[in-house]
């Protein structure tokens, strides 16, 4: 099933992101995970694609995995971090080989203690010219990208970072998905940016439930994204409570959603951190929301 296809008959489509785990352990949870997820219906799974193409085998085992064995749509990250274009060449012709329909075009972050993201000469500077190489090579795959409603952070500008974007989808995009953010405003008035500078491709949410402040804060500071002022206040009134924070982060997100659904939103896909119970908990409370919208 192509991603695309799903928005356009049922949208909003609803989409959880894992990352594969470092050991058998971990993929044993991992599915275990997915399993528990399975009643909501998910449109689609995606998982990520590890710094550096560090997790370049796992990452296709599990897509693979996903493909054959859950009944579950995946959806692969692929990064053009220090890849050759040969060798981005064979990760998607094994995809396709996989039957796997869905790629997320990402320039990546760097390796961890590299600051910068460094090309390869034989690679791709950026996700346009990856979203673009896999476009020109199969062209009847579904091929998805991230975009930043509060700019990334190394843009010289919002404008520049529109433009970025604009060509990027130019290049054969289908559809978008956004950085996570916690204001939804931030998220309409990109949303009308993209529109008025000729980004027509539907534009899923990223959705984080906050599970720690510590960790949130983290994620932030890399991704520039601003934590409201009031969800601030109340996360940090509860910070050394662990189940009062993931309190405070559910109910965050769930009115996000349901404000998110109710403005028409393309799709809300979920950073689960390879966890499933805020996920879950969101998902009761927005359900009746989602049925109404898709007859899901
Ligand atoms: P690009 O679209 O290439 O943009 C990167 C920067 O370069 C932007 O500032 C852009 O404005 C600028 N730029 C682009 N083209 C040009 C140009 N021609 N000239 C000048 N400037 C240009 N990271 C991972 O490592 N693995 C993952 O699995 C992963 N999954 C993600 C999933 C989602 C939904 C999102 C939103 C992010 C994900 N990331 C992942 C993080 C992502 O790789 C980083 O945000 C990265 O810093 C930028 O990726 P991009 O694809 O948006 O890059």
């Amino acid at each position: 099933m192509r991603i695309i296809d799903e928005i356009f008959e049922r949208s909003p489509t609803l989409s959880f992101e894992f990352f594969p785990p470092r050991d058998d352990i971990g993929f044993w949870d991992l599915y275990r995970t997915i399993e528990s997820l399975k009643p909501s219906s998910p449109s689609y799974v995606s998982v990520t694609y590890g710094a550096g193409g560090s997790t370049r085998k796992k990452t296709l085992e599990l897509v693979a995995r996903i493909k054959r064995d859950s009944g579950i749509e995946p959806l692969a990250h692929l990064t053009c971090v220090e890849h050759t274009r040969a060798e981005i060449g064979d990760i998607v012709d094994d995809l396709k080989n996989h039957r796997v329909e869905n790629i997320l075009c990402l320039r990546g972050d760097p390796p961890e203690g590299q600051g910068r993201f460094t090309a390869r000469p034989d690679g791709f500077a950026n996700a346009r010219e990856l979203a673009g190489f896999i476009r020109d090579r199969h062209p009847s795959l579904c091929l998805g990208a991230a975009c930043h409603p509060e700019t990334h952070p190394e843009a010289a500008s919002p404008e520049a970072d529109l433009d970025n974007l604009k060509r990027k989808v130019d290049a054969g995009v289908n559809f978008l998905i956004t950085q996570l953010f916690f204001g939804n405003d931030d998220f309409y008035r990109f949303r009308d940016r993209c529109a008025q500078a000729g980004v027509f491709v539907p534009i899923i949410a990223g959705i984080m439930p906050v599970l720690s402040a510590k960790q949130i804060k983290r994620f932030t500071n890399m991704c520039g994204a601003a934590i409201p002022p009031d969800l601030l206040t109340k996360i940090e009134a509860v910070e050394d409570d662990t189940d009062a924070v993931r309190h405070v982060g559910v109910l965050h997100a769930t009115e996000q959603c349901l404000d998110l659904i109710e403005n028409d939103v393309a799709g809300l896909h979920f950073y689960t951190l390879n966890r499933s119970t805020a996920t879950r908990a969101i998902f009761q409370q927005i359900k009746s929301r989602l049925a109404v919208k898709t007859g899901r």
